[in-house]
């Protein structure tokens, strides 16, 4: 088995060597004394107003995030709702850092996903270790997450990422009336590859195959999964027919260009894939599945045509 194998994945949790933290307070000094704590162990990235707390959620996906209640314009409590109530920051715990520690604040604060709470002024000792255990169950549930969504042979996402990641772009993509694009790859006869080559190197060249995909021009809503055995699937958000026939001969001349020997093919010298490209606007008569089943459809007409091509 190689070292990249779930049978072998490794238990133990390390978290990020430096953790991200996200520290948001209107008062600088306030800013400036968490800073002074968690600088030497952390990677501290600063806020000092709601709207920008919010973005640099989005772009910077910090582990843990330091949130002052008592602030103009949106306070504490609405940026942490608002983290809570979107998919992209709803799993970075939030810390609040609080003048006033009424329980009816308290009560207030964990009613919006809070997961703890630190008074001020601070006492660098105590926020050091809630900071601390917060960061380590960060790193547990990324560490699990990251089992239960990635393909453990590639690295690409898994099944079940797919399944999900479908289902919501399918959604997102009816409301929008944008159209979603897939593509479906199946390498070319890959049990010959096995037959001939060995299942070891067979899992090197499904590794190569992923390692090369997954260097494509990719947009940040764009998907790539392994769906399963030799097949990998992906998923491109708002890329009409067009676009999507283009990005699958991309990826077919890419693997081909791979030039992994496959003497044991009839389709090339070489490893080569066919592939199913298919695009839909989800209206309200169609299904994801139906997406799903074109796709498919193509990919067995790419096959039938003589394979290490496209059809779409
Ligand atoms: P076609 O061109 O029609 O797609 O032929 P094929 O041989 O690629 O298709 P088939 O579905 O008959 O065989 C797929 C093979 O992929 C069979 C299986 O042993 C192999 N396979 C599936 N998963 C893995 C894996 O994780 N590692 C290795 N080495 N082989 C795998
Ligand atoms: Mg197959
Ligand atoms: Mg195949």
């Amino acid at each position: 088995m190689s070292d990249e194998s779930p049978g072998e994945t490794t238990l133990t949790i390390v978290g990020p060597e430096r953790p991200r933290l996200l520290i948001v307070d209107d008062e600088p000094v306030n800013v400036q004394t968490l800073y002074q704590v968690f600088q030497s162990r952390c990677e501290v990235i600063v806020a000092t107003n709601g709207h920008k707390a919010l973005e640099l959620c989005l772009a910077q996906k910090p582990d843990l995030v330091l949130l002052d209640v008592v602030m103009p314009e949106i306070d504490g409590l609405e940026v942490c709702r608002r983290l809570k109530s979107n998919p992209a920051t709803r799993d970075i715990p939030v810390l609040f850092v609080t003048a006033q520690d009424s329980p009816e604040e308290e009560t207030q604060g964990l009613e919006v996903g809070a997961v703890d709470f630190i008074s001020k002024p601070i006492n660098p000792a105590v926020v050091r270790a809630r900071v601390n255990t917060q960061l380590t169950l960060k790193a547990q549930t990324d560490f699990l997450r990251s089992l239960a969504f990635i393909d453990g042979l590639t690295g690409v996402a898994n099944r079940r990422q797919y399944n999900e990641r479908l289902a919501t772009e399918w959604r997102a993509c009816q409301r929008s009336g944008k159209p979603l694009g897939l593509i479906m790859i199946d390498v070319d006869f890959f049990k010959f590859y096995n037959d001939h080559y060995g299942h070891e190197a067979g899992d090197d060249c499904l590794r190569a195959v992923s390692r090369r995909l997954k260097e494509l021009p990719m947009r940040s809503r764009d998907l790539l999964a392994r769906y399963g055995g030799e097949e990998f699937v992906l998923l491109m958000p708002e890329a009409d027919l067009d676009g999507t026939r283009r990005m699958a001969e991309l990826i077919r001349g890419g693997i081909e260009d791979l030039a992994i020997p496959h003497s044991a093919s009839t389709a090339a010298e070489v490893v080569t894939a066919s592939l199913g490209a298919a695009s839909l606007v989800p209206d309200e008569d169609l299904e994801a599945r139906q997406l799903q089943a074109e796709a498919d459809r193509l990919l067995y007409e790419a096959k039938r045509q003589g394979r290490n091509r496209v059809a779409g």
